[in-house]
């Protein structure tokens, strides 16, 4: 078989349907989020950043560079193995105690990423219940779906953020069988937010455990950044709460938080969990500093939710088509996968703003978009000069209106 000609056929196929990745290679700079240096064929270019997860800025915060620097001089670069066989740093023990606080619950364990998480608990838990059936939100994400499809149990998948299509799942099975319900609290593409209380109140009826993925909204939702099960009051409720370092806290890896019992089953039966390297510590104090700094600071939440609803009216005065978001994330509709690639080039092109095109499979088919995720840095000045350049793209490329 002539391998490299497969290989070379495959990429084709992804230039023909619009969706072949191409990676910005950005250098970003602490100080100056969200400004950032383009390296590109004709030379490096300043650019404004529109579409980083690093919500809140913190991964250029003083407070966790402090931390990361004074970790590096004290323990050194890496945590030397796995966490069972000497990679056991004491940051990573008050970072799982940090975070089990953070979301009420009694224990927390960490991942190398919010994507291990995910696929390690899940593949754990609905692999050591017997006949366990998983209940999944329709639009979860890749992450939860081959968490469960690793576990090899029984799966049923409810349509998106509705509790009675929940029910009605639930009800079709006996009610001594294990369940487990997994789903997001902030859905990041579309921006929309889970009924929490409404889809416990149907998993506790037909007495079910409850997984909830909070990736979208630790640090930047509820009055601690517990996120939005926190601001619902109903953290408690949740047999497990899954989160991310990488995104609003600014870092790097995942956790989990759940029961004593739970949390040591994990620890204990997950492969990709027990076989793997731990975060090095430096990365551990720096998401130990931004989880504390933004459990005492409101105002950056309250800052973040403002430039969000800023934008989201500015852009619909200038008649541009915000998609319908009640948290953070601004979709922008673009609805075709090559003019939103071209969208995308034209704004890094013409005006020195990246937003990556998002295409499928991570959105269906006719719903591509241009996500934009305005930060507490992101100001007055950077928001009217990403409005015109829209404007400008928009009209160069005959794109749809607000209302379209
Ligand atoms: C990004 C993401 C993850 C994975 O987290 P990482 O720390 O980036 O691996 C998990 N779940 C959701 C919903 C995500 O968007």
């Amino acid at each position: 078989m002539d391998y490299e000609a497969f290989f070379r056929d495959r990429i084709a196929d992804l230039h023909q349907e619009g969706r072949y990745r191409v990676f910005a290679d950005l250098e970003r700079h602490a100080g100056r989020f969200p400004h950032a240096t383009h390296h590109t064929k004709a030379g490096p270019r300043q650019v404004v950043v529109w579409c980083s997860n690093d919500y809140l800025g913190m991964g250029q915060h003083p407070v966790v560079l402090q931390a990361m620097h004074e970790a590096l001089d004290q323990c050194g670069a890496g945590a030397g193995g796995t966490r069972n066989i000497s990679g056991t740093n004491h940051y990573h023990v008050l970072l799982e105690q940090e975070l089990a606080s953070l979301h009420n619950q009694e224990a927390g364990l960490l991942f190398n990423s919010g994507y291990t998480s995910n696929l390690a608990t899940l593949g754990t838990l609905a692999r050591l219940l017997p006949h366990c059936v998983v209940f999944s939100d329709a639009y979860n994400h890749n992450s939860i779906i081959v968490g469960i499809r690793d576990s090899g149990a029984e799966k049923q998948i409810f349509r998106h953020n509705d509790p009675s299509d929940l029910d009605r799942l639930l009800s079709l099975y006996p009610r001594d069988r294990a369940k487990l319900v997994v789903f997001e609290s902030v859905y990041s593409m579309d921006g929309d937010i889970a009924p929490i209380r409404e889809i416990l109140d149907v998993a506790e009826k037909h007495g079910a455990m409850t997984y909830i993925d909070e990736v979208h909204a630790v640090g930047m939702y509820g009055p601690r950044g517990g996120g939005v099960t926190e601001r619902d009051g109903c953290a408690h409720r949740l047999t497990v709460i899954e989160g991310t370092l990488a995104k609003a806290i600014g870092t790097q890896g995942g956790y989990i938080t759940g029961s004593t019992a739970l949390v040591d089953c994990v620890r204990s039966f997950a492969a990709s969990f027990i076989f793997s390297s731990s975060l090095a510590p430096t990365v551990a104090a720096g998401a130990l500093a931004a989880v504390r700094h933004l459990k005492v600071s409101p105002e950056i939440r309250d800052s973040h939710q403002e430039r969000a609803a800023t934008l989201k009216q500015k852009l619909r005065a200038a008649g541009l088509p915000v998609m319908p978001s009640i948290s953070h994330i601004v979709p922008l509709f673009v609805g075709d996968a090559r003019l939103c690639k071209r969208a995308s080039d034209e704004l890094l092109e013409h005006h020195g703003i990246y937003v990556q095109p998002i295409n499928y499979p991570t959105v269906p088919r006719g719903t591509e978009r241009l996500r934009l995720t305005p930060t507490p840095l992101h100001g007055d000045s950077e928001m009217a000069a990403l409005v015109d350049a829209l404007l400008d793209v928009w009209n160069r490329l005959g794109l749809p209106r607000q209302g379209a």
